[in-house]
């Protein structure tokens, strides 16, 4: 048990390394919470050998974990400095989620899917991920009695960025998201200011859907 976690311990040490670092992800919170967070009890048991690799992977119900960089890129585009509250739609296996936790005051995570949304919520009391709060909803309309929220990410995508989600940012806060159409989107980041909101384009990736009100149909 001990050599097991050691072992884990060892890949998690070498995907920073390899695929994190070496990417120019530089945040020291996101790079800690990526060597604590265990990725492996993420996925399914048959999967557990390849959790640290370079690559997305299924979680069931035809969703996907993504790849390592890609969740250190968002983490690290949405300034965290920990006193954050932050809304995630698209709770998933729950290891995006996990390694926000890491990072700030609160995290909120929204799922569509029952299965996943019971199986993550019971994953994260079992490994006593506390400041996570779970909920069972369209995330697309997003959280209205728990906003405004000072970070939110989608980890799905959509054709346009849900306007209750626009709505339930703080000024100041930060928004990120995949936006484009069924087979490969950009990613999308934006903050809200008092004028206004401020638009960057981060760059090409490939997201499963967002499905809700807001979102693509059924
Ligand atoms: N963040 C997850 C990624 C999961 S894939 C992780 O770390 O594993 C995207 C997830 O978004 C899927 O579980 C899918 O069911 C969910 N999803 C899609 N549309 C949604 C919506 N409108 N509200 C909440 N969750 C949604």
């Amino acid at each position: 048990m001990k050599n097991e976690s050691k072992k884990y311990a060892n890949w998690r040490r070498e995907m920073v390394e390899k695929q994190i670092m070496s990417r120019g992800i530089t945040d020291r919170l996101v790079i800690d919470a990526m060597l604590k967070v265990p990725r492996h009890l993420f996925v399914s048991e048959a999967l557990i050998d390849s959790a640290y690799g370079d690559f997305p992977l299924p979680i069931g119900e035809g969703q996907t974990i993504s790849q390592p960089f890609i969740i250190a890129e968002m983490t690290q585009n949405l300034g965290l400095k920990g006193h954050e509250r932050v809304l995630e739609i698209g709770t998933g296996s729950g290891y995006q989620g996990a390694i926000l936790s890491q990072i700030v005051y609160k995290v909120y995570t929204i799922e569509r899917n029952n299965t996943l949304f019971l199986q993550t919520r019971k994953l994260f009391d079992t490994l006593k991920y506390h400041n996570i709060v779970t909920r069972y909803s369209d995330g697309t309309q997003g959280w209205k009695q728990e906003s405004p929220f000072d970070a939110i990410i989608v980890t799905a995508g959509g054709q346009q960025i849900p306007e209750p989600l626009i709505q339930q940012l703080a000024i100041g806060g930060k928004l990120i998201m995949p936006v484009g159409g069924n087979f490969s989107q950009e990613l999308i980041l934006i903050e809200k200011t008092k004028t206004g909101i401020q638009t960057n384009n981060l760059g090409a990736c490939r997201f499963v859907k967002l499905i809700g009100q807001h979102g693509w149909g059924e």
